[in-house]
């Protein structure tokens, strides 16, 4: 009993194992996709004492080159994200009690204030009820000595970041040791769906559940969700005598990864030729980072990733409305940080205790039944 209190609280192992059926090896559920959305849901089927087997071809993750930022205001409108209050309270306490916990770096971000304008912008959204929790009211002086900020900044609380690429690799890590990650990619033609759940090669479940971001555009019965790919590109710096210890964000973000190195970005971009980083995205990232550091600086790696967008800007998450035993979670777009968790708990609700699913996120809004 109190194993069970521990492990739903802490999310400690899988406590439910898969049982053998003859040749078959039979789970609750078969996740395919391991990014974040993939990860959150094993966490949460953890919790809820179900058995699950994960399949992950780990090529295309965004969730591994993510900067991991967590904010819930946009700051070019200054507003507040779909269900920012939401979110933060049930996202950024399921990373801090999960055993990655040491991953969350809670830090404020620093505003650059373009113009002196901006300034009264600022102050003006300060004051509104849905970012007062947010933004600091106060222009503050720029402190730092390497910092370009002539017109000052303004200070984000709640805000920091999380190691998402390690956050995967740890876990990643365990799964594999305890039998539950499969790292291939997953055949579609090979899934045969049964009245009573899913068959792929030895593997049975009442439920597979897809989080493949843009590779949804190769799944069979998911592919027409309007998810679009947006590249980003990003730098790793070293700066020495920098000494950041917030989040810096102007045209770009610049995040303290620790060892004077420092992340910079990320670009936007819906029309690109392929995943490969490109030489001019790299000039900009570095004429943005020097923009606001007077610091030499050398760039350390250089990368790219792509976001899983979708046309009115919310994630999807649902059941297939012809085979209730497969169902699909994607679309986090910039922020699957914030997301992950918040949705992988509305999908299980969904999947196993028919919970309601809110229209504006539900599948149903691209695929009616
Ligand atoms: C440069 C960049 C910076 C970003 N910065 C931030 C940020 O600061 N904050 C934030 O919140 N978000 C950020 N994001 C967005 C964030 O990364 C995404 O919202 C989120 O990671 C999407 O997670 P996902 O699990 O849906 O998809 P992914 O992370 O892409 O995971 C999908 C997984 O499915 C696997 N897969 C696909 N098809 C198959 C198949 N057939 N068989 C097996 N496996 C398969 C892929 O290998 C992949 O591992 C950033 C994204 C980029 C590109």
């Amino acid at each position: 009993m109190l194993f069970a209190i521990l492990n739903k609280t802490f999310g400690l192992i899988n406590e439910s194992k898969p049982t053998n059926v003859g040749f078959f090896m039979q789970h609750d559920v078969l996740i395919v996709g391991f990014g974040l959305a993939g990860w959150a849901l094993t966490e949460m089927l953890k919790q809820e004492g179900k058995s699950f087997v994960v399949f992950d071809s780990q090529k295309e993750s965004s969730s591994s080159v993510a900067t991991g930022i967590y904010n819930p205001v946009v700051l070019k409108r200054f507003t507040a994200i779909n269900r920012a209050q939401e979110l933060m309270d049930y996202s950024i306490p399921f990373y801090a009690r999960n055993v990655h916990a040491n991953l969350l770096h809670n830090m404020p971000i620093h505003r650059v204030f373009a113009t002196a304008a901006e300034q009264n912008k600022w102050a003006e959204a300060s004051d509104k009820p849905a970012l007062r929790a947010y933004l600091h009211d106060a222009v503050l002086a720029n402190a730092l000595p390497y910092i370009k900020a002539p017109n000052g900044l303004g200070e984000m609380q709640q805000t920091g970041w999380v190691n998402t690429m390690q956050l995967l690799t740890n876990a990643h890590q365990r799964l594999t040791q305890d039998g539950f990650f499969v790292s291939e990619n997953f055949d579609y033609a090979s899934l045969v769906i049964k009245d009573d759940g899913v068959q792929y090669r030895e593997w049975r479940a009442t439920q597979i559940i897809f989080a493949e971001g843009v590779g949804v555009k190769h799944n069979p019965w998911f592919s027409e969700l309007p998810v679009i790919p947006n590249k980003g590109e990003w730098l790793v710096v070293l700066c020495k005598g920098l000494q950041l210890k917030h989040i810096i964000k102007g045209s770009v973000f610049i995040v303290p990864l620790g060892n004077d190195t420092y992340r910079v970005g990320a670009t936007y971009a819906r029309v690109f030729e392929d995943l490969n980083p490109t030489a001019q995205n790299k000039a900009w990232l570095v004429s943005q980072f020097k923009k606001y550091v007077s610091l030499p600086f050398e760039v350390v790696s250089h990368g790219a990733g792509l976001r899983p967008t979708v046309t009115d800007r919310k994630p999807i998450i649902g059941k297939h409305p012809q085979y209730p035993q497969l169902s699909c979670v994607n679309g986090l777009g910039s922020r699957g940080v914030l997301w992950a968790p918040f949705l992988a708990k509305l999908l299980i609700g969904r999947v196993f205790d028919d919970a309601f699913v809110p229209n504006d996120l539900c599948l149903s809004r691209f695929m009616p039944s």
